[in-house]
């Protein structure tokens, strides 16, 4: 009789229960263990935000299954029949005898965990600043369960009165939501120029913009000391001098691979710190695999290796390893298009594939479009949606997209990256089949019409101008004519207030005289969307004007200060 096949998993929140269970699938008599060196199993890390600004109150939740019932190791025995041996360390690997030395950090007991294959999911450690200070008591991350406990019980407390958060990544704004929620005066603080780094400048200046409406935002200045006073913190000092007071402050500047254990072991670790491994997840030694935050994985759009650390790569990553493990090398993991979503209060923020910016710096030819128009129609409630779509200059094949605004962003980034994936072009998307109702959708779909701006872009239908080339233009006094298209009541309520003469679009066709002589002359067209701006575009081209330009999003994607 053959033996049972020993499958062992080092990492018990995401990725590493993934592959156990899909291994418990394939093969049930499999021997099965999960060393896991925190207390808990299965934890949801990307609802700790949500913990802690009490979207909801029983930190069970974090840990159960959909029906409810606690992923701890009574329910991993009885209902899966693996073992997890948890508040365990695995000390060292040795390939040699394909066994695992653990720790007991409770008691302290040692032992030997025989593998016939071995499953890395050690995840990632948040990175801290090197500075003076860091030690002090009121600093913390939020990456386990202990410091969304700790967040929680400040919440719950209403003590503290001002928090900085540092970093302005995903983690960094959505706790920065959580504890503004708790009634805690917020300063969010990021080294560079933008929040949201996976998003181009523009588009994380709108973020920003809102965001300010909520807590204080400080970029391009990082944090030089941090102050207190008896050990307890109460300010911080930035490299510009600048002191903030504060009781609390929560680091989230990125994270980095754990991989002592696997470097320690002999397995290759790549130029970005993560573990290598191949399509079928496996490792430099043959029957290691690892997956998670501890790996570096291939970007599909430049075919460079990346850090993804995400929860939905970790669950498929661990799907992968898991079947692999038991049956051999037989399913892939191919990579990543780097899609990821956040919420920032109202807003929702996306992105996938490539970005302008990274399109710039790995020197590919991109053309881009920015369309801003609601997810519904207006008497369904419709919410303002701000998308950037990426193609290839040569090709139009789609290579990224962002979105932003409170309306449905999941939606627009979910389709944009499944045509990334399928490796569709602008032209495939122009008349997509998409399932279309009014609390839904428009008839055409938001994502539909960025491929068709895009389309009308590509045929020299109009020439668009982003905000930041506009307002260089007029930084310079350059000459150029602004021409706003709105109504006298819009006009009134919000406008650029620099030196746009205001012809409502019904109006143009009669008003030409008011527009300049000269019709080479630079004429820049607008609304509070760009889709009259487009429109009014088009008549000028018609009566003469050669030199007219379309400010891509209008408005709503004008990311500098206005007048109103
Ligand atoms: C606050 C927060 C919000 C997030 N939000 C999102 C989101 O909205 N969307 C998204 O896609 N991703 C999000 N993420 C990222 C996501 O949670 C991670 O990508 C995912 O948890 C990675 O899973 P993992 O199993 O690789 O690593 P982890 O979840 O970090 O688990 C690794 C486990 O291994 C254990 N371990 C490490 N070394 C050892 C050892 N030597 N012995 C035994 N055990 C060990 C650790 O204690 C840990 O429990 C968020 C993360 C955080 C912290």
């Amino acid at each position: 009789m053959e033996s049972k096949k020993r499958i062992v998993v080092i990492g018990g929140s995401a990725a590493g229960p993934k592959a156990a269970s899909k291994a418990r699938r394939i093969d049930e008599f499999a021997e099965v263990t999960i060393i896991q060196k925190d207390p808990e199993l299965s934890m949801a890390s990307c609802g700790y935000p949500y913990y802690v600004g009490g979207f909801f109150d029983n930190r069970n939740q974090l840990l159960s299954t959909p029906t409810g019932v606690v992923r701890d190791q009574k329910f991993y025995l009885s209902a899966k029949g693996i073992k997890a041996m948890v508040s365990t360390e695995a000390t060292s690997i040795n390939t040699n005898e394909k066994i695992v030395k653990t720790k007991n950090l409770i008691t302290g007991e040692t032992a030997d965990v025989p593998y016939d294959k071995l499953i890395l999911a050690t995840g990632a450690t948040p990175n801290m600043p090197p500075i003076e200070g860091v030690d002090l008591d009121g600093i913390t991350t939020l990456q386990s369960m202990k410091d969304a406990d700790y967040l929680r019980n400040i919440r719950d407390e209403k003590k503290i009165r001002k928090a900085v958060i540092i970093g302005g990544g995903l983690i960094g704004i959505e706790t920065a939501e959580a504890l503004h929620l708790a009634g805690i005066d917020i300063t969010v603080i990021e080294l560079l120029p933008q929040l949201l780094t996976f998003l181009d400048y523009g588009m994380a200046k709108l973020v920003e913009n809102y965001v300010r409406s909520k807590t204080n935002v400080i970029t391009g200045n990082g944090v030089a000391k941090f102050i207190g006073e008896n050990g307890k913190l109460t300010a911080v000092k930035l490299q510009n001098g600048t002191e903030i007071p504060c009781e609390l402050a929560v680091i989230a500047i990125g994270v980095r691979p754990n991989v002592k254990l696997a470097k320690e072991a002999g397995l290759k670790i790549g130029q970005l710190g993560g573990i290598e491994v191949d399509e079928y997840m496996q490792t430099s030694n043959s029957d290691i695999y690892a997956v998670g935050d501890c790996v570096e994985l291939t970007n599909l759009v430049f075919n460079q290796k990346v850090l993804a650390p995400y929860g939905d790569l970790a669950n498929l990553e661990g799907r992968v390893a898991g079947e692999n493990a038991v049956l051999g090398n037989s399913v892939k993991f191919k990579g990543t298009i780097q899609t990821g979503i956040c919420k920032v209060f109202d807003y929702n923020v996306g992105s996938t594939g490539l970005s302008e910016d990274r399109a710039k710096k790995l020197g590919i030819k991109v053309e881009t479009v920015i369309n801003a128009s609601p997810d519904k129609p207006g008497f369904m409630d419709g919410k303002l949606l701000v998308s950037k779509l990426i193609v290839d200059d040569d090709t139009c094949q789609i290579l990224g997209a962002q979105c932003l605004g409170p309306g449905d962003v999941s939606k627009q980034i979910a389709i944009w990256a499944m045509a990334i994936q399928a490796k569709m072009c602008v032209e495939d998307m122009i008349n997509a089949d998409l399932p279309y109702a009014p609390p839904f959708s428009l008839a055409i779909d938001h994502s539909i019409a960025t491929a068709h701006i895009m389309q009308n872009k590509r045929k020299k239908r109009f020439e668009g101008i982003c905000a930041h080339d506009l307002k260089q233009l007029i930084d310079n006094k350059e000459d150029v004519f602004l021409l706003d298209l709105r109504g006298y009541d819009e006009f009134e309520q919000m406008r650029l207030g620099m030196g746009e003469t205001l012809i409502p679009l019904g109006q143009l066709r009669t008003r030409l005289n008011e527009l300049p002589e000269n019709k080479n002359k630079l004429i820049v067209t607008f609304c509070k969307i760009s889709l009259r701006g487009y429109e009014g575009a088009l008549v000028l081209k018609a009566n003469g004007y050669t030199n007219v330009k379309v400010l891509e999003g209008g408005l709503a994607a004008w990311y500098y200060e206005r007048e109103k």
